[in-house]
């Protein structure tokens, strides 16, 4: 037996692994199956080019094997084998990396099929992470090599012999430590296998040493199932997906019971390589928060879900699978937020995105309005979040009008020059007024949603002249009478009113609305509403403040209202009744009463009732 020292500098390595120890620790799983997998594909690779002998109908698998009594995890494959020398060279010195010497030896730019999975950082290493000893048998596929034994108890030292093995391949058996005793349960390490490698292009067998065969009732032995879909939906090319497939891909994988709306396939060869599934979900209802997952994978190997270094963060609102063959992940977050290539992955998906949306709008404008609800979160934020994305989508964003119809600015404007767009944002608490628009033949648009405040904003900024109001922002021109009132009324209208409520702050005006049987109304300026609506999302920052952010509306008294034109002639008790009375009314429309107001409101309402009778 020969003995070495692992050529290492163990004040880098080592403290790396052991910072691992505490965040992924199950990721050495990932690692060690992805090696027998790329084993097997070098494998594969040579024996097409004649550089191997395989048997023709040769069955590739991996096998992760539990032995508890013995504290073993096995992880075997028959694969390509190491010779001593590899051994010494690739797994001894870790400078090297066999991956990259595979690929220029066998560089060969038309084989497309044969990606080496990609580089892991530590790679083979992570195998001390749960471990207190390792140990690699392993069979070269070359004729005339024996077999080799390497074994290290994670020290520096390590040891080396030959090793009779049977068969072609690698047997990498990790002696688990006391202190993750949880991979030697086959739930965990299922679960591992589940999360990492559910979509590994090679068979994987899971094993639990001891355990009887399965039979069926005939007593014949059950053949066991991979726990992996070898050939998983985006890696075929779209043509050959049946919308069924989609449908139930996205089921299985993300585990919800809604249909998706719609999707899209991503497959690149050209200039990067990109291949995946981006699915838009159903929104569970109006007020929900989108989650979105989308799943990152390297070669078919999962890597982590919602890595936002990679996918623009507005796509985290999707739900989707992701699988960048040539992504560098041994590399640092900041380096991936920096990379070129990771810059022009995001760029490509955001583009597709937008096409898919042009196209659903140009070609199924019907569907397209269906599912606007579901949608329009996520294009907004989108847009927001960036705003190469809005200037592809921007001709695309619709708006639901009072009549349920979905239209977009232009349509909703209708070659009016004002470009003044009015808005619902509660359709319950604003139904007054949205009868005075539907009466007047004026229309408004439906934007309930919080973002929808901060979406408005970035449009006016981004288009120039469009103005958004609140539909009880203001007085339209359409509502009024031609009747012009003498300032003098007006003055003695007012003059009443204050007098009634005794609020000297009160801000109150007179107008000849054309609705005769509304009296009064509660504005609110867009300009006033928006700063409030700023002080209570960042209410903390302007605590003290306010005074500053006060309800500023204006209570328009209707002079073409009856009651209104009357109430000079009533005096005493009843006017201020009256006059407080529709105050009350005017601001139900506007906001919740308080309890006080709403107690007086019900008293005064029985006061007046009594004078009918
Ligand atoms: P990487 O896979 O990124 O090159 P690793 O540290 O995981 O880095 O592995 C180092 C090298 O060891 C591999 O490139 C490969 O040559 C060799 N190796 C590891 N596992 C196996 C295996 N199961 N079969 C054959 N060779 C292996």
């Amino acid at each position: 037996m020969a003995k070495g020292n692992i050529s290492v500098n163990s004040e880098n390595i080592f403290p790396v692994i052991k910072k691992w120890l505490y965040s992924d620790k199950d990721i050495f799983l990932r690692e060690l199956v992805s090696n027998a997998c790329d084993a097997i594909t070098k494998l594969k690779k040579l024996s097409g080019i004649g550089e191997a002998s395989v048997p023709a109908d040769e069955k590739y698998r991996i096998d992760v094997i539990i032995d508890k009594e013995n504290k073993k995890l096995i992880i075997a494959d028959n694969g390509i084998g190491m010779t001593k020398e590899e051994v010494e060279k690739y797994i001894t010195d870790i400078a090297f990396s066999g991956a990259t010497d595979f690929l220029e030896k066998f560089k060969d730019e038309s084989d497309k099929d044969a990606q080496i999975i990609g580089h892991f950082g530590l790679g083979f290493y992570s195998a001390f992470m749960p471990s207190e000893r390792v140990e690699i048998e392993t069979l070269s596929y070359k004729a005339g090599e024996s077999g080799v034994k390497w074994s290290c108890d994670g020290g520096m030292t390590y040891d080396i012999e030959v090793f009779d093995k049977a068969s072609r391949g690698t047997r990498i058996i990790l002696t688990i430590a006391e202190d993750s005793k949880e991979f030697l349960e086959e739930y965990t390490v299922r679960s591992v296998l589940s999360k990492y490698c559910a979509f590994i292009p090679v068979e994987i067998y899971l094993t639990v040493e001891g355990e009887e065969e399965k039979k069926d009732d005939n007593g014949n032995v059950i053949p066991k199932m991979p726990i992996n879909d070898t050939t998983p939906l985006w890696m075929k090319a779209p043509k050959d997906c049946t919308e069924e497939e989609y449908r139930a891909f996205y089921k299985k994988v993300f585990l919800d019971f809604n249909e998706p709306l719609f999707w899209i396939h991503l497959n690149v060869d050209f200039p990067f390589n990109l291949k995946g599934i981006l699915y838009f979900p159903k929104a569970n209802h109006e007020y929900a928060s989108i989650e979105g997952q989308i799943k990152l994978f390297n070669n078919q190997v999962f890597v982590a879900d919602n890595v936002k270094e990679v996918i623009p963060e507005f796509l985290m609102l999707l739900k989707g699978v992701i699988d960048c063959p040539d992504l560098p992940l041994n590399v640092s977050r900041s380096f991936l937020q920096n990379d070129g290539y990771v810059k022009k992955i995001s760029s490509h998906i955001t583009k597709k995105v937008a096409d898919k949306l042009k196209e659903i709008y140009t070609k199924e404008r019907e569907e397209y309005n269906k599912y606007w609800d579901d949608i329009n979160v996520f294009i907004k934020y989108g847009c927001m979040r960036d705003e190469k994305f809005y200037d592809k989508i921007k001709d695309y964003i619709i708006y639901k009008d009072l009549d349920g119809k979905y239209l977009t600015l232009p349509e909703y404007l209708d070659g009016k020059e004002n470009k003044d767009v009015y808005y619902v944002s509660d359709e319950n608490m604003q139904s007054q007024y949205i009868n005075m628009f539907r009466e007047n033949g004026m229309n408004a648009v439906i934007l309930p949603a919080m973002m929808d405040t901060h979406f408005i904003s970035f449009v006016e900024m981004k288009e120039d002249g469009t103005k958004f109001r609140r539909i009880d922002s203001a007085v339209d021109e359409n509502f009024k009478t031609d009747e012009s009132i003498s300032e003098q009324d007006k003055e003695e209208i007012v003059k009443i009113f204050a007098d009634a409520l005794g609020d000297e702050t009160l801000k109150i005006e007179v107008q000849s609305l054309k609705k005769a049987d509304t009296s009064a109304v509660i504005l609110l300026s867009e300009e006033s509403r928006r700063m409030q609506e700023m002080y209570r999302s960042y209410g903390q920052q302007f605590a003290g403040m306010s005074d500053m952010f006060r309800d500023e509306f204006t209570f328009v008294l209707n002079s073409n209202n009856p009651l209104i034109k009357k109430l000079s002639d009533i005096d005493g008790e009843d006017r201020k009744m009256l006059c407080e009375h529709i105050y009350d009314l005017a601001m139900l429309s506007h906001k919740p009463l308080s309890p006080e107001q709403m107690t007086k409101f019900i008293e005064r309402s029985n006061q007046l009732m009594s004078k009918i009778i």
